[in-house]
C-alpha cells in the first residue's frame, strides 16, 4: 500500500512537472523573455559630439570641443541630449567665479567630495548633472531601458538595492555618495586623447551624456524637450519631491505652507503645494520679480526678507493665524512664549551666493539665516524640509530645538524617489498641474551655454535650460 502510494505520488509529480514545465515554455514567449535577459549591446564606435570641457581655474576654464566616444560596456546607457538645467550648484564649476569674502570664509561643507589621487580641477570633465533625452545605446547589462527610449538622467540615482533605497530612501542611494574625482570612469577623448570625465557620472553639457543604469528613468511623454527638461531638472525634481511625494512630510489638504526662497527649486515648491492641496502657500524671496513668478504658480501670500528681517518669523505666523485666536475654538495663538501658529510645513530653498547677484540680494548671502528663520517660524508640530547648500554652519535656539515639536527632514531631491516620483512629475506637466513656461526663463542651444549659464549665475533669469 504504501509502495502503491509512493508510485502514484511520484507519478502524480511526474505529470505536474510536465504541465508545469509546459507553462513555463508559455511564459517564455518572446515578449518575456526580452523583459528577463539582457539586451544586445548597441555597437556604437568612435561616435564624435560636441561637448563643454571644464578644467584648470578661473574664469574661461569651460571651452567647447569636439569629443570621440569611447567604447559602452556594463551598465552604460548613452543619451542624446534634448535639453538640461543650468544648475546653480555648478555656478563655480562652469564659470569659474568666485563667492564673496563673507561666503568663501564660511567652514567648507562636511558633504564634500571624498579626496583621492586625481584632483577634478586637473581632469577634463563635461560639468552638468543630468537632463533629458533618447537612449542612443546601452550596454549588454542595462535592463532599465531600451535605445530609443526617452528618459530622465536624474541628479541622483536609483539603485533600488543598496541599504538606503531597501529602506525607503532612495534620494540617498549610496551610489551618490561614493563619487569622487578617483570614482568617475572616462567615456570620452578630447582630439589630443585627453580623457573626458563626467561631473556626477552623468554630466549633461554636451550632445551626450553617458551614464549608468541607475541613474536613468525612462518617461513615456511627447512633451517638448524644454518643458521635459525643466520638470525633470534637479530642482524641480527636489520642489516637487519635498511638497507633491510626502517622502518627507505630509502636506494636507487645507494645509499652510511657506516656502522660503523662490529660486526654480521654491518655485516648484510652491506648485507641489498647490497640487497637493494647501489653502495658504506664503513665499518668502527677496527677488521682486520671483515673488510675482510665484504669486502666479500659487502662492497666496509673498513676502520680501529685506523688509525689516528680524520681523519675518512674525509675520509668517501673522499670516497663518488662522481664523480665530480662541483655543476653545479650535484656533491658535500666534504670539506667546509658545506661539501655535506658524506653517504646518515649512520648505527651505534659499542657499548661498556663489557670486553675487545683478538682482536684489538676499539678507544672508552664506543662506545659513534662511535656514534658521524657516526652522523658527514652522508651527509647533510641523514639519521643516531643508532642500538648499549653504555655506557654514547653523545656530539654533537649544531648547526650540529640543522640545519645540518641529521636525526637521533633509536629504537630497527633497525626498524624491527617481524611479517612483519622477514618473509621476511628468504626469503633472502632461496634465497641464505644473506650469513650466514660468520657470524655463531662459532656453540657449549648446553654443550658447555660457551665456545662459551668467543669467542663472546673476539671478537674472529664473532657470536657464540648454538644448542640444
Ligand atoms: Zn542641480
Ligand atoms: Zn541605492
Amino acid at each position: 500500500m504504501s509502495t502503491r502510494t509512493r508510485r502514484l505520488s511520484r507519478r502524480g509529480l511526474l505529470k505536474r512537472g510536465a504541465l508545469a514545465a509546459s507553462a513555463g515554455a508559455a511564459l517564455l514567449a518572446p515578449s518575456a523573455v526580452s523583459t528577463l535577459s539582457a539586451q544586445a549591446p548597441a555597437v556604437i564606435t568612435r561616435r564624435r559630439f560636441k561637448g563643454w570641457i571644464s578644467r584648470g581655474a578661473g574664469t574661461g576654464r569651460t571651452t567647447l570641443h569636439e569629443l570621440t566616444l569611447r567604447p559602452i560596456t556594463g551598465r552604460q546607457v548613452v543619451v542624446r541630449t534634448e535639453a538640461t538645467n543650468l544648475c546653480y550648484s555648478n555656478v563655480g564649476a562652469v564659470l569659474g567665479l568666485q563667492p564673496d569674502a563673507r561666503v568663501a570664509a564660511a567652514p567648507a561643507s562636511a558633504l564634500a567630495a571624498p579626496t583621492g589621487v586625481r584632483r577634478m580641477n586637473d581632469m577634463a570633465v563635461i560639468q552638468g548633472h543630468g537632463g533629458v533625452g533618447v537612449v542612443e545605446a546601452v550596454g549588454p547589462e542595462v535592463r532599465r531601458v531600451q535605445v530609443g527610449d526617452r528618459v530622465c538622467v536624474s541628479g541622483t540615482p536609483h539603485c533600488g538595492s543598496c541599504y538606503r533605497c531597501l529602506r525607503g530612501r532612495s534620494d540617498m542611494c549610496q551610489f551618490l555618495s561614493a563619487i569622487g574625482a578617483d570614482d568617475l570612469v572616462p567615456i570620452a577623448d578630447m582630439a589630443d586623447g585627453t580623457p573626458v570625465f563626467e561631473n556626477s557620472h552623468i554630466g549633461g553639457l554636451a550632445e551626450l551624456m553617458v551614464t549608468f543604469e541607475e541613474w536613468v528613468v525612462p518617461v513615456f511623454t511627447k512633451a517638448e524637450a524644454v518643458a521635459l527638461g525643466m520638470v525633470c531638472s534637479c530642482v524641480s525634481v527636489a520642489g516637487l519631491g519635498a511638497s507633491v511625494t510626502h517622502a518627507l512630510a505630509v502636506i494636507e489638504p487645507g494645509s499652510i505652507v511657506a516656502v522660503v526662497g523662490c529660486g526654480p527649486l521654491g518655485l516648484s515648491a510652491v506648485q507641489g503645494a498647490r497640487i497637493a492641496g494647501a489653502s495658504t502657500i506664503i513665499a518668502i524671496d527677496p527677488v521682486a520679480a520671483r515673488r510675482e513668478v510665484a504669486r502666479r504658480v500659487g502662492a497666496t501670500h509673498v513676502l520680501d526678507p529685506n523688509v525689516d528681517a528680524s520681523t519675518l518669523v512674525q509675520r509668517v505666523r501673522a499670516l497663518s493665524a488662522g481664523p480665530t485666536d480662541r483655543l476653545w475654538a479650535g484656533g491658535r495663538n500666534p504670539a506667546g512664549r509658545r506661539p501655535g501658529a506658524g506653517p504646518d510645513v515649512v520648505i527651505e530653498a534659499a542657499g548661498a551666493d556663489l557670486v553675487a547677484p545683478r538682482v536684489e540680494a538676499s539678507p544672508d548671502p552664506t543662506g545659513i539665516l534662511p535656514v534658521q528663520q524657516a526652522y523658527q517660524m514652522c508651527g509647533l508640530g510641523g514639519h521643516l524640509i531643508t532642500t538648499s547648500l549653504v555655506r557654514g554652519d547653523i545656530t539654533l535656539p537649544g531648547t526650540l530645538f529640543t522640545i519645540g515639536g518641529v521636525t526637521h527632514h533633509g536629504g537630497q531631491a527633497g525626498g524624491a524617489s527617481p524611479m517612483r516620483d519622477i514618473p509621476r512629475f511628468v504626469e503633472l506637466l502632461d496634465k497641464g498641474q505644473f506650469d513650466w513656461k514660468s520657470l524655463a526663463t531662459t532656453v540657449v542651444p549648446l553654443e550658447k551655454m555660457l551665456e545662459g549659464y551668467e543669467a542663472a549665475a546673476y539671478r537674472t533669469t529664473i532657470t536657464a535650460i540648454m538644448t542640444a
